[in-house]
C-alpha cells in the first residue's frame, strides 16, 4: 500500500493527516507551530513531526510524498517561500531546508490550494468540476479549481482575491500595499478597525461589549452590534458584506465556475454575514453566470488544509 502525508503548516498550529491510496485517512497529528518562526527551527520541527507520522513499517516502506500547505506566495517552482506573513518569511527556501531531514518527494502550495482542493474532493465543492473557494480568516485567501484541477497560475499566485485592489490609495493592507480587499475584509483588518472605533466612543456599543477591553474585538462583536442595530457596527458589517459579496460576484462572472464554496475561521462566526454574503453573491454576478452554480459554506474545517495536501501529493504523483 502507498501512503500521502498532508501538512497545514499554520502560524500557530501544525496539523498532519497520513492518508492511504483509497483516500482513507488513517491517522492524524496537531501540534504547535514552533514559536520562533525560524525557518531552521520549523523545518527541523516539521520533518520530526513527518518521522512520527511514519512509525510502523508498512507506512515507513510505502510512504510516497509529502505535501505542506502554508499561507503566502510562493516561488515558481514552489520550492521557496516568496512572502510567509505567518512566519515573517521573506525567500526562504524551505523545500531545501526540509531535505536536509528528510528525503522523500514533496511540495509545497498555498495553503488555500490544499484547502479549496480538500472541500473539492471530500467536502462542500464534491462533484464539483470548476470551483472558487474563499476563505475569511485573519486575511482573505482564495483559490480556483478548473477542469478538477488545481489552478496556480503561470507564475504560481494565481487566486490571490484578497489583493484585488477596490480603493485607490486606501487602508494599508498586510501585503504592503494600499486599498486591497483585504485591509477592509479581513479579520485583522475589520479587527483593527472596531479597536479604532470603540475607542473613538467610550458610551458606544463595541467599547461596552468587551468592558473597555478592546483588544478583544473581533468579527463577532461586529456582527452582535449589526443584529442589535448599533450603527456604527451595521456600517462596517454591511461594507464587509458588499465588498465580499461584490468581489466574489465578480469572480463568478468572469470564471463562471459550478460551485462557489466560503470558509474561514472569521466569518464562520457570524452566520448573518455568511448567509448575506451567500445570496448577494447572486445579486451581483450576471444571471447567466448563476444558471448552474451552487454556493456552499465549507464543511470540513481544520481538516481541509492537511487532508487537501495530503489528496494534492497522490494526484500529482499518481500521474508522474
Ligand atoms: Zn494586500
Amino acid at each position: 500500500m502507498k501512503y500521502y502525508i498532508g501538512i497545514d503548516l499554520g502560524g500557530t498550529n501544525t496539523r498532519v493527516a497520513l492518508i492511504d491510496a483509497n483516500n482513507k485517512i488513517i491517522k492524524t497529528a496537531k501540534e504547535k507551530t514552533d514559536p520562533s518562526k525560524k525557518p531552521d527551527r520549523v523545518s527541523y520541527q516539521t520533518a520530526k513531526l513527518i518521522k512520527k507520522m511514519q512509525s510502523g513499517i508498512e507506512i515507513r516502506k510505502g510512504l510516497s510524498g509529502v505535501c505542506i500547505g502554508l499561507a503566502g506566495l510562493l516561488s515558481p517552482d514552489g520550492l521557496s517561500v516568496k512572502i510567509g506573513p505567518n512566519f515573517g518569511w521573506r525567500d526562504v527556501p524551505f523545500a531545501k531546508l526540509l531535505k536536509r531531514h528528510i528525503d522523500i518527494p514533496l511540495m509545497i502550495v498555498n495553503d488555500l490550494t490544499a484547502v479549496s482542493y480538500g472541500e473539492f474532493a471530500m467536502g462542500a465543492g464534491k462533484n464539483s468540476r470548476n470551483m472558487f473557494c474563499v476563505y475569511v480568516g485573519s486575511g482573505i485567501g482564495s483559490a480556483l479549481i478548473i477542469d478538477k484541477k488545481p489552478y496556480d497560475g503561470s507564475s504560481n499566485v494565481a487566486g490571490e482575491l484578497g489583493h484585488i485592489k477596490i480603493r485607490e490609495g486606501g487602508r494599508l493592507c498586510g501585503c504592503g500595499a494600499k486599498g486591497c480587499l483585504e485591509a477592509y475584509t479581513g479579520g485583522n483588518s475589520v479587527r483593527e478597525r472596531l479597536i479604532e472605533l470603540a475607542n473613538q466612543d467610550k458610551e458606544g456599543f463595541l467599547y461596552k461589549s468587551v468592558n473597555g477591553s478592546t483588544e478583544r474585538l473581533n468579527f463577532s462583536h461586529m456582527e452582535k452590534g449589526f443584529a442589535a442595530r448599533d450603527a456604527v457596527c451595521t456600517s462596517i458589517w454591511t461594507e464587509v458584506r458588499d465588498l465580499l459579496s461584490m468581489a466574489i460576484a465578480n469572480v463568478v462572472t468572469v470564471f463562471n465556475p459550478d460551485c462557489v464554496v466560503i470558509g474561514g475561521g472569521a466569518i464562520s462566526n457570524t452566520p448573518l454575514l455568511l448567509n448575506a454574503v451567500m445570496k448577494d453573491v447572486r445579486k451581483y454576478a450576471t444571471p447567466p453566470s448563476c444558471s448552474v452554480l451552487r454556493i456552499r459554506k465549507a464543511v470540513l474545517g481544520d481538516d481541509a488544509g492537511m487532508v487537501g495536501a495530503a489528496l494534492l501529493i497522490k494526484e500529482k504523483l499518481d500521474l508522474t
